[in-house]
């Protein structure tokens, strides 16, 4: 088995790890891809003491990940030499601060493959960026009787906007089943569509399950059936290459804090002609033309959609993220990733009295787990005491806990900086928990 050469795509890597189980087979060669003592120093909070005693194992990315040195700085460099408020100014430092915000619109529509920057429409995150399309597309092109399409594994976040609309505008919303290992069931999906569905919406990776979805084949499926797609890649920008082109998506959003940047700051992608068609989503300064008492015009791509002072510091420290993500070798950065994954889940199995929640064949990052007669928050509450960062919980995802009949999981969700020995503290931990309460 060969490991990135310089010849393989970061594609045919991600390949690998979906169809995963020939790299399975090598988990320790893919432990060996990467070293992460090198990136940690990159993180200053990872140096850090819990209560001044125990070294900081944090393991709870997938709620939100730690910022490099890179992100910081950059953020102190914008405000103590750049910041002014942009497009309006005709003096230089406003100048600068239109060309830095401008420029990391840029820098994310490279990132993303976006074929234009105007597709880029800075939000604070994945919530507003799916709340814009649920307002803005759904006032325009859902009505009584149209239906949206959601998957049952979805974030709260991609759910209740889609409620709301269906509540302003009588459409239905309809939910794709999973299987207990986390899979989306595509013969279901593929039953639901029909020439009454507006939009299907789905999560890229799940912040639960750590299912990556088929959203390649879910947007070809869609778009045959006239459909439109949004995918929540919420918890896959920071851990794979993304490339809405080839996904063939019609929205994508994500939010900086998952992927290194900053908090407040996010992303939608819209595809030009739809974001041409769709109404503004707020009013105010900047996304207008013209303004008067009788009529107001909006101004152009992506303005419209970017009403008042946007968040110009943190769209600039979220470039900052993407160009330090950039810069790691990320082939391997994905096979340690993935090694580190089927490690802890390894592990976590010889635990006694422990299931693993979503043991999808394409899974990534999260780690969801119950353990036999211990409540998750006292797992939670227990393994803090140790310096332990877990998140426990529904996760925002009560659905897939009704479905799985339990109340919450504990989940451990990993990041590049995370290290075998961190694992290896999180089951010492567990160990810990399990001879507290038998
Ligand atoms: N979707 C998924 C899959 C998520 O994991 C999250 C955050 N947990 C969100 C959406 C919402 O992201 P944010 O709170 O940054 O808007």
């Amino acid at each position: 088995m060969n490991m990135a050469t310089t010849t393989m795509t970061e594609f045919s890597v991600v390949q690998q790890i979906l169809t995963g189980v020939e790299l399975d087979r090598h988990c320790a060669q893919c432990l060996s891809t990467f070293d992460p003592t090198t990136v940690r120093k990159d993180f200053p909070i990872l140096q850090t003491l819990v209560r001044g005693k125990k070294p900081l194992v944090y393991l709870d990315n997938g709620a939100t990940t730690q910022k490099p040195l890179a992100v910081i700085d950059r953020l102190k460099q914008y405000y103590e030499l750049e910041n002014a408020n942009v497009h309006r100014g005709v003096y230089q430092l406003s100048q600068l601060a239109t060309d830095v915000y401008e420029g990391a619109r840029e820098t994310l529509s490279r990132f993303i493959n976006a074929g234009k920057s105007r597709e880029i429409i800075f939000t604070r995150g994945t919530t507003e960026s799916i709340n814009l399309v649920a307002s803005s597309f759904g006032r325009k092109f859902v009505h009584a009787g149209d239906e949206i399409l959601v998957s049952g594994m979805e974030h709260h976040s991609n759910i209740v906007p889609w409620q709301l609309l269906c509540e302003a505008t009588g459409a239905i919303l309809k939910v794709i089943s999973f299987s207990e290992r986390g899979e989306l069931d595509m013969d279901a999906f593929s039953r639901l569509l029909s020439s009454r569905t507006r939009l299907v919406a789905v999560t890229h990776l799940s912040n639960v399950l750590g299912t990556i979805n088929p959203v390649e084949e879910i947007t070809e499926m869609a778009h045959q059936a006239g459909a439109r797609v949004l995918v929540d890649g919420a918890q896959w920008v920071g851990h794979f290459p993304t490339d809405v082109r080839r996904i063939g998506c019609d929205f994508y959003a994500f939010s900086g804090h998952k992927m290194f940047g900053p908090t407040g700051i996010g992303v939608l992608y819209g595809r030009e002609e739809l974001l041409e068609a769709m109404p503004p989503y707020q009013g105010g300064g900047d996304m207008i033309a013209t303004v008067s008492f009788e009529k107001s015009t909006w101004n152009d791509l992506p303005y419209k959609f970017e009403a008042g002072t946007p968040n110009i510091a943190d769209a600039v420290g979220l470039a900052a993220a993407t160009d330090y993500l950039r810069s790691i070798d990320f082939p391997n950065l994905m096979y340690y990733e993935h090694g580190l994954m089927r490690y802890a889940e390894n592990r976590l199995r010889q635990v006694p009295g422990l299931r693993l929640i979503g043991e999808a064949g394409s899974k990534s990052s999260v780690i969801s787990f119950v353990l036999e007669g211990i409540h998750p928050h006292d797992i939670g509450t227990i393994l803090d005491g140790d310096g332990v960062c877990i998140r426990t919980g529904h996760h925002c995802c009560q659905p897939v806990m009704d479905k799985l009949d339990i109340p919450a999981t504990a989940r451990a969700s990993l990041a590049f900086y995370n290290t075998v020995a961190e694992i290896d503290a999180l089951v010492a931990s567990l160990n810990k928990v399990i001879a507290m309460f038998r």
